[in-house]
């Protein structure tokens, strides 16, 4: 029986034998760490239909498959398509499309899958250079998905997970935990990737809290009231509203003093305020 296609030497042979080389700039670190594989896998609740951002050989498509019913891989590198197809001849349950994850009509694929298998996950090692981009595609995509397990930079993952009061606390963390239990499952040291990158990663998992939708007006407001993290909110807001006075009068109501800062606020704070916004026609 063949190794896990994570395993160094698999993948070592895999790429070896069709002269490959990993692409920089599709940000292309592949895992062969089989047991940091495994574990992503098993943690992200895919049993029934799965999406994976970035197959590249398939060390991740492939412990996905023999867990979920159906996986759906979007790879933008070309080479790597008949690659997948030939590594992973003996899966029936697996369909790679070749298209780049931020153009994909993400809607009517969750549509389809959630009509075929039920329930619709996300799992991946995500390509570092566009790892914003695409959770907030996923953020603002449908509320179905419900759980998402991604490999990340470390770094990013203590910023999204990170809570009011903490210094990595930001517009970001405080978007993300209004819409999302946020939890860092493990880091894995650059030593499980090939080529290693240069800093240490982290799995992180997001679970969609029930009947949260992105609210563009709330996240301007959450990211206005970040805007200069020194100052005071009454400060942020006030150039926001353009307005110190109806900045003082969204305070008075929402009873925060005037020198708090959003930095130790709790994104239900944000959602109240924003709340508080709509009633007084600010
Ligand atoms: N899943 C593989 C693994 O864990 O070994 C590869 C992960 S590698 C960090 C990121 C993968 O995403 C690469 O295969 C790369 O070609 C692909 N990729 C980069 N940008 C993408 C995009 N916009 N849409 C879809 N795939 C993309």
């Amino acid at each position: 029986m063949d190794k896990p296609i994570a395993s160094v030497s698999r993948t070592r042979q895999i790429l070896n034998s069709r002269g490959l080389r990993a692409r920089k700039n599709y940000g292309q670190n592949f895992l062969t760490d089989v047991s940091v594989v495994a574990r992503a896998a098993e943690a992200s609740h895919c049993q029934g239909a799965v999406i994976e951002i970035g197959p590249g050989i398939g060390s991740l498509t492939e412990q996905l498959a023999a867990r979920s019913r159906h996986v759906t891989a979007y790879e933008v590198d070309e080479r790597l398509i008949p690659v997948l197809a030939e590594e992973l001849a003996e899966y029936d349950n697996i369909e790679v499309i070749l298209e780049d994850f931020l153009e994909c009509d993400l809607n009517s694929k969750t549509e389809e899958l959630l009509k075929e298998y039920g329930t619709v996950s996300v799992c991946a090692n995500l390509p570092y250079y566009v790892t914003t981009p695409i959770l907030f595609r996923l953020f603002e995509g449908p509320q179905e998905i419900e759980w998402i397990t991604v490999m990340v930079q470390k770094e990013m993952a203590d910023r999204f997970s990170a809570a009011p009061g903490s210094p990595e606390y930001s517009a970001l963390s405080a978007e993300c935990a209004y819409l999302y239990e946020v939890k860092k499952l493990f880091t894995v040291p650059p030593g499980a990737f090939s080529p290693a990158p240069k800093v240490d990663s982290a799995v992180i998992q997001f679970h969609r809290r029930k009947n949260m939708r992105a609210e563009e007006g709330l996240f301007e407001l959450i990211r206005a009231c970040f805007q200069q993290r020194r100052k005071t909110l009454y400060n942020n807001l006030k150039e926001y509203l353009e307005s110190g006075e109806k900045a003082r009068r969204l305070l008075e109501k929402a009873e925060l003093a005037e020198d708090v800062r959003a930095q130790s606020l709790a994104p239900e704070v944000f959602a109240q305020l924003y709340e508080l916004g709509k009633g007084m026609e600010l």
